[in-house]
């Protein structure tokens, strides 16, 4: 029996056996493999070098679910659901697959009820660390969770560029550009702008190689940083996208205040995040928010918690602009 809301209990409470079945084929590359023509589970083990009797279970049940498609000579082909779990085609899920299978994501969400009991994220009560410091000292993890922040930010930065007029802006720094899709994204429609990529020094060694494949070594440069302690000053415009929710309040406002002031009078800030709408909305956000609850220790926020935090930290909200994604752009300049 469906809810209103076209959710079945039952499909819920198993919703986490399916997300590892996920994590299994995408990990394997299944669906890469898939590419070239429908493949027999035994062909599939051979390729993989994993155990072919389970991997047929697998991918039966994948099958059942539409993810797969499982053909009467026992051969398995691709869906417009597992297109999606190739690795380089637009839109691309795979890294997020990955990563929400991975031991450092899928133990800290095992132990939600404890960051429930506690306020605490779970992420640190399992690791004894924050994510973005265990990313460091465990580069394997952070491959992968940049792996899949770029996947999905490729979408997101078309969007973004298509709902926000970026021209009145000469030099732009991406604080926590990761490994600069949006960064190289705009630099790419709009040729007058520069930029820069602040981000911790491991991560933005990715983002050169990124700079350059993009064709923009010319109009970007890259800092590596703690943006606890300063970013880049004097640019005209700071774009913080799917930074603030990472963080509790007194951490937003900390980096807030830094870009404050690194910037300007006349500059601009720009959040790029997900604003949680009113009551019994949006699942997606509220339950990304439950994502910061257990990994990061931040939140999603409502747009007064937006613009109380911009406020405190002196800057106005201008507007809020909304994109065909998840995310909106917040406009705000200093008070
Ligand atoms: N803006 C990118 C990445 C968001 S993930 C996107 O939208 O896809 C958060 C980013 O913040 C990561 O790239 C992480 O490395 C960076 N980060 C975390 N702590 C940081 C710090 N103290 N200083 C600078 N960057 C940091």
């Amino acid at each position: 029996m469906n809810n209103t809301h076209g959710y079945d209990l039952s499909q819920m409470i198993n919703g986490f056996k399916i997300t590892q079945m996920i994590y299994v084929a995408a990990k394997l590359s299944i669906a890469d493999l898939l590419q070239s023509g429908s493949r027999s589970s035994e062909e599939l083990a051979d390729a993989t070098k994993v155990d072919s009797h389970s991997l047929h279970r697998v991918m039966r049940a994948l099958a059942s679910l539409g993810v797969f498609h499982e053909n009467a000579d026992g051969t398995y082909e691709l869906t417009p659901l597992s297109e999606l779990l190739r690795n380089d085609v637009p839109g691309s899920q795979r890294g997020a697959a990955i990563m929400w299978g991975e031991d450092w994501s899928w133990r800290p969400w095992g132990q939600l009820l404890q960051s429930v009991s506690t306020g605490e994220p779970s992420f640190d009560l399992t690791f004894g660390t924050g994510i973005f410091d265990y990313f460091t000292e465990h580069g394997d993890a952070g491959e992968i969770f940049h792996a899949a922040m770029t996947s999905l930010i490729s979408l997101d930065s078309e969007a973004i560029i298509d709902a926000y007029d970026f021209s009145g802006i000469s030099d732009l720094v991406d604080v926590g550009g990761g490994e600069g899709v949006l960064l190289t994204t705009l630099l790419k429609s709009y040729h007058e702008l520069t930029g820069t990529i602040f981000d911790v020094p491991s991560v933005v060694q990715s983002a050169e190689e990124a700079i350059r494949n993009a064709g923009v070594s010319d109009r970007c440069n890259v800092v590596g940083g703690d943006f606890f302690e300063s970013v880049p000053s004097g640019a005209d415009a700071y774009v913080l996208k799917f930074i603030i929710h990472d963080w509790d309040d007194d951490r937003a406002l900390s980096i807030l205040r830094v870009c404050r002031r690194s910037m300007n009078d006349s500059a601009k800030i720009l959040i790029v995040d997900r604003v949680i709408p009113g009551p019994n909305k949006g699942p997606a956000l509220k339950v990304g928010d439950i994502t910061m609850m257990v990994l990061t220790g931040g939140l999603e926020r409502t747009e007064s918690e937006f613009r109380d935090l911009l406020q405190s930290a002196g800057f106005r909200l201008n507007r809020i602009i909304p994109t065909k994604t998840q995310f909106s752009i917040l406009e705000a300049m200093p008070s």
